[in-house]
């Protein structure tokens, strides 16, 4: 018994450890995925990158890693020849403005939420994923940000800049080219996986349902949705992932209500009939419950 228990703990070590092992692949080969009204979506190493080019400036939401600023300028360069003018940042996650510093070295104007400022500004942590990080060199700091709302004309767009409050984390923007009808959702939507409520960011399950919610009163049946991660998405996609987060977030606020260990919360399976969709690897409804568990219990 103790030695099993002994192997759980070292299993559950090392399944906690993998998604930011994964995350730390920071080159890949762009794909360029053309959508609607000259807006592209590059998908490569990291988040997932929303593009507009034309002739008041090109720009990208978000720029994994700092590896992958090169193959970036590539990409926007076969579409508009003219230098990236704009980054505009969906929160502060290393593999969202990795490549910040050497866009904004460039001549980049870099514009997000004030909260991304402030946990780029000083040291920070991803508790979850033990991750630390120093102070990001001015060059990679946002220039402009927004609080609540913002609004920015880009090549005959008007794209919506909205604050998600304390969703994936505390600096959530999602960007809506309203006329095209794109939106690009940051990591309060990653696309078929449980999403990652990080928690020592400023972020909470209930503000990530709350913000799915905000996300959907915005979008309708034509959207095209770039996801934090995944592949393109839909509205049906999205709205599928409110009963499941609600489901899972009541069951284990249940748990923890009635004083259960975690070891006892998952035991009861709280994710079982969502696994085969949001579950790629089968230990990821237990990451997702030990992580609700945690906040919820005030670990
Ligand atoms: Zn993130």
């Amino acid at each position: 018994m103790t030695i099993h228990r002994r192997l759980s703990v070292i299993a559950l070590a090392i399944v906690l450890a993998t998604p930011a092992m994964a995350q730390l692949t920071r080159t890949a080969e762009i794909k360029d995925i053309p959508l609607r009204g000259n807006i592209h979506m590059f998908m490569g190493a990291g988040g997932n990158i929303g593009v507009t080019t034309g002739v008041y400036g090109n720009a990208v939401i978000d720029t994994q890693f700092a590896e992958m600023v090169d193959r970036i300028k590539a990409a926007v360069g076969k579409l508009d020849s003219k230098p990236i003018g704009y980054v505009l940042n969906t929160h502060w996650h290393f593999d969202h403005t990795g490549g910040n510093e050497g866009l904004g070295k460039s001549g980049a104007l870099i514009i997000a939420h004030e909260n991304t400022f402030k946990r780029m500004a000083t040291k920070s942590a991803i508790k979850d994923m033990k991750l630390e990080f120093e102070p990001s060199p001015a060059a990679a700091l946002p220039k402009v940000t927004v609080n609540d709302t913002g609004t920015l004309r880009l090549n005959g767009h008007t794209v919506q800049m909205m604050h998600l409050p304390a969703a994936h984390t505390d600096t959530d923007v999602m960007y809506l080219f309203a006329e095209a009808n794109v939106v690009h959702t940051g990591d309060v939507y990653t696309r078929l996986s449980y999403p990652f409520v990080d928690v020592s960011s400023g972020g909470s399950i209930k503000g990530m349902i709350a913000a799915r919610k905000k996300i959907l009163s915005h979008v309708n049946a034509d959207t095209q949705i770039i996801p934090g991660h995944g592949v393109l998405s839909t509205m049906k996609e999205l709205a599928d992932t409110i009963p499941m987060l609600e489901a899972v977030e009541k069951r284990v606020a249940a748990s923890v209500k009635a004083g259960k260990t975690l070891e006892q919360t998952l035991a009861e399976k709280h994710t079982k009939e969502f696994d085969a969709v949001y579950a790629p690897r089968p230990d990821q409804g237990d990451v997702f419950v030990t992580r609700i568990y945690n906040e919820l219990a005030g670990k």
